[in-house]
């Protein structure tokens, strides 16, 4: 079975490869000549992840998975949200990024964030969601330097250390976008057994 993974970043494209069955063809954006960077106007992740799957199913007719993520922070209402990547603006720059978020937070107590991920995998004529969530803490500082975006300054709940400087495999078992992952291969798995 070929799927298209609906993504230009090479490394979560390899890292979800991995970790597939053998029996799914992983393909990328590339793979299948699709260079448009396809434009993320939802107002929230599933509207973002639901609009990036549908462009692929309905260009294509391919099966397709793919996935958004982002920051929530309670003090903040839920912001920067669907747009974590830009926070700061449109050079996307993650240490603006933390910077503001870090000024905005600047002496306010309430420091409950939660890191979100949602897959939107169209399969025949049905569309199907995935989530994944970490709880944690925005810190005062930056620390660490593994990982990437708000990870040295995003610490999760039962650790002392930010994801930046933890192990990445502490980040991948316990992380958003792993926990939707998971959850995506489960129903994978389980479609393919009632095939048989
Ligand atoms: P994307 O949808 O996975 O491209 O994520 C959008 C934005 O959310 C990224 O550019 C980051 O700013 C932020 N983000 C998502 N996942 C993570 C993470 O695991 N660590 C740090 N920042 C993240």
């Amino acid at each position: 079975m070929q799927l298209v993974f609906a993504t230009h970043n090479q490394n979560k494209f390899e890292e979800v490869r991995k970790i597939l069955p053998s029996h799914i063809q992983l393909r990328s954006l590339t793979d299948i000549g699709c260079a448009t960077e396809i434009p993320e106007t939802g107002k929230t992740l599933e509207e973002n992840a639901k609009l990036k799957a549908d462009y692929v199913t309905k260009k294509y007719a391919l099966p397709c998975f793919s996935d958004d993520s982002g920051l929530l922070v309670d003090a903040l209402n839920g912001a920067p949200g669907v747009y974590s990547a830009r926070y700061a603006g449109p050079q996307k720059n993650a240490n603006d990024n933390m910077n503001l978020l870090l000024t905005e937070l600047k002496g306010v107590a309430n420091r409950a964030a939660r890191f979100k991920t949602i897959i939107v995998l169209n399969l025949g004529a049905a569309s199907h969601m995935f989530m994944g969530t970490v709880e944690g803490t925005i810190t005062t500082e930056k620390s660490g330097s593994e990982g990437f975006g708000y990870d040295p300054i995003f610490k999760p709940k039962g650790y002392d250390q930010t994801f930046a400087a933890l192990p990445l495999e502490v980040k991948n078992t316990i992380g958003h976008r792993g926990q939707a992952i998971k959850e995506l291969l489960a129903f994978l798995k389980n479609a393919q057994n009632e095939q048989r």
